[in-house]
């Protein structure tokens, strides 16, 4: 460990935080008969936000002999408005300069910490307090945000490895990363080196080692993507997701209160819902346990009988009625970009050069609707105001449209099945169930695969859009 904070007292930040990829290595094979390959779980940070909920959790370790490793998050919100260990952290971070404030945060998270290690005897070995007053000592010294940041689950995970009477494995024994990828082969020597597969542990979610040795975070939500390599290293029988809901729901179930558990859907579908808004998975945690083959259960720490809803792949489900739906996504919050020039289908490359601007600027593209001589880019309205001078300064210089306007702001509602493949009056359905309620489309898209179509609508008709179609189509 000593070593480990020398290095990172000599940072260079090379890698774009944020931004682990999956290269795309071999499938692994699983060397272990089906009844002997162990369960992985992951606890979300709702699952461990106080002693009661962590009880719960630790329940359900207990009641699973398979359970081979635990994979945790930080603390979570007890309640709406409450603050996460990853945002208490992150403020932290970014209040370098400002000494009392920093303090006061590190007053607060103590306090959590302090609060959940007092649930539980098995504990009292731990002093949370030395342990984040050692951690900001090292911060003061390497300002290392990654390493400072993920201390949540690094803290959590200790406490929890003294609760079970787990081993506590650190991230950074097995997780090996690189240029923002994530070494799947490396992370395999180093699990079998460490012997990660043969005794019970805990491991923080959140973070892995890059080559050079720095710690690296993931993605917010990312203690998710820790929990899927884990399964894969380990070639478990079943990832289990542990979160406060009762699995991937039919809507979000602020907007559509009597939204329903998805009992069983596809990589592809689950990966369609993330992406556009639906939070319960992260959608790149899919990626280790896909390539590996192993279902995933979404599952209810509060409400462990619940059956929740068992992600697998699609050969593996049952046939839907066609035309059948599964679900609906959404976000909102969008702008409609319209850049028009008389001409544009004929120049070449004019596309390329327009995504290349806004790629330039770090804006992720949701959608392109065309005409003949406008195109529309939509794109989160937020980011796009941050940088909008910049781009219409680049846009003119590069495309020379006739003119650059923004629409209103837009919600983008994502309607999700594999079943409206190949099936024809779904769209008609899904129009008509809008034109119902006199809710209006902007833009609509639907990827050759059918899996999903996109509706763009007006933010203020969002709400009502996404209960119209539960009510309509679900
Ligand atoms: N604690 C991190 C976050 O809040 C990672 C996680 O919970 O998965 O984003």
């Amino acid at each position: 460990m000593a070593l480990l904070y020398f290095r990172l007292f000599h940072i260079a930040f090379t890698i774009k935080k944020n931004s682990i990829l999956f290269q795309n290595t071999s499938t692994a094979t699983c060397s272990i008969p089906d009844a002997m390959k162990p369960h992985v779980y992951k606890f979300g940070g709702s699952s461990l936000a106080n002693p009661e909920r962590i009880r719960e959790a630790i329940q359900m370790v207990r009641c699973d002999p398979k359970c081979l490793s635990v994979v945790v998050s930080a603390f979570g919100a007890r309640f709406k408005g409450d603050l996460k260990a990853t945002d208490l952290l992150l403020r932290y971070v970014a209040k370098i300069e400002q000494p009392r404030q920093q303090a006061k945060i590190l007053t607060q998270v103590k306090a959590r910490f302090a609060e959940i290690a007092a649930g539980f005897e098995e504990t009292a070995s731990f002093d949370t307090n030395r342990y984040w007053d050692h951690m900001a000592k090292i911060f003061a010294a390497n300002k290392h945000a990654d390493f400072f940041i993920t201390r949540g689950e690094h803290c959590m995970a200790r406490l929890m490895a003294l609760i079970l009477g787990f081993r506590f494995v650190d991230a950074t024994e097995f997780i090996r990363l690189e240029r923002g990828c994530y070494l799947l082969e490396q992370s395999k020597r180093q699990a079998k080196k460490i012997r990660l597969a043969e005794t019970p542990s805990v491991v923080p979610g959140f973070y892995g080692l890059t080559l050079g040795g720095f710690v690296q975070a993931f993605q917010r939500g990312g203690s998710d993507i820790s929990g899927a390599m884990g399964a894969e290293l380990l070639e478990a029988e079943t990832y289990f997701n542990c979160t406060d809901v009762n699995g991937v729901l039919d809507a979000n179930p602020d907007l559509v209160p009597n939204a329903q558990t998805i009992p069983i859907m596809s990589f592809d579908e689950l990966g369609e819902m993330a992406s556009r808004g639906a939070s319960v998975v992260h959608s790149y945690a899919l990626r280790p346990v896909r390539r590996a083959r192993i279902p995933v259960i979404v599952r209810n720490t509060r409400n462990p009988e619940h059956q929740g809803t068992l992600i697998t792949r699609r050969e593996d489900i049952p046939t839907r009625i066609p035309g059948s739906i599964l679900g609906l996504a959404g976000r909102n919050g969008f702008l409609p970009i319209i850049i028009s020039k008389d001409g544009m289908d004929e120049e070449v490359a004019f596309l390329a050069t327009v995504t290349r601007i806004f790629a330039d600027h770090g804006l992720n593209i949701e959608h392109i609707p065309d005409s003949r001589n406008a195109i529309t880019v939509i794109v989160n309205g937020k980011a796009f105001r941050r940088v909008e001078k910049a781009i219409r300064n680049d846009l003119a210089k590069k495309c020379h449209p006739d003119s650059i306007s923004i629409g209103n702001e837009l919600a983008l509602v994502c309607v999700v099945g594999a079943a409206m493949r190949e099936h024809s009056g779904v769209a008609a359905q899904i129009l008509n169930t809008l034109a119902s309620e006199r809710i209006s489309v902007s833009t609509i898209s639907q990827g050759g695969s059918e899996i999903s179509i996109v509706l763009g609508i007006s933010n203020d008709k969002y709400e009502a859009a996404m209960r119209a179609l539960h009510a309509g189509l679900l």
